[in-house]
């Protein structure tokens, strides 16, 4: 079956295409997408990609991503591209990178670091390797790790 016939075109919004196969969720739960916010949301896992043999697919409709949360995917799905839509045509399309510096969505995997002790202090994070992953604190000069990162917004580990 062809990917036109799985999801239909959406008029505007965006699609991230590209997605580790398995992954879509994770995608979605790092975006604090779950679904009650209304938009219409469809998603497409396992289906069969030229570059990665599988792959996942995630169109959001009304809403488009902006730059920090395409960010935060790069960190968990680092093959993914972004295509903004707009009037069923592509006006932006874009793979995901992982940043120099990450802020404010990332928490620091330290308790004792002044981000997680005060209210509206937001987190700012050197990435100081890609892989694997590693980013250091600001603040505290603490190491945040994709295992960390899991475990904030997926609350599991990673897979291996
Ligand atoms: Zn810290």
């Amino acid at each position: 079956m062809s990917e036109k016939l799985l999801v239909r075109k959406i008029r505007d919004g965006t699609v991230i295409d590209h997605i580790p196969a398995g992954s879509a969720l994770d995608v979605l739960k790092v975006l604090g997408v779950t679904g009650k916010e209304g938009f219409r949301i469809s998603i497409v896992m396992n289906t069969d990609s030229m570059k990665l043999g599988k792959k996942d697919i995630i169109k959001i409709e009304g809403r488009e991503l902006n730059l920090e949360e395409v960010n935060i995917i790069a960190l968990i799905a680092p093959t993914a591209t972004i295509n903004i839509i707009r009037g069923y045509r592509v006006v932006k399309k874009e793979k995901v990178e992982i940043p120099d510096y990450i802020e404010d969505i990332v928490k620091c995997a330290n308790p004792n670091c002044v981000t997680n002790l005060e209210k509206g202090l937001k987190t700012r994070f050197k990435v100081v390797s890609r892989r694997p992953l590693l980013l250091k604190c600001l603040y505290c000069d603490r190491y945040t790790t994709l295992e960390d990162i899991y475990r904030q917004f997926i609350r599991r580990e990673p897979a291996k």
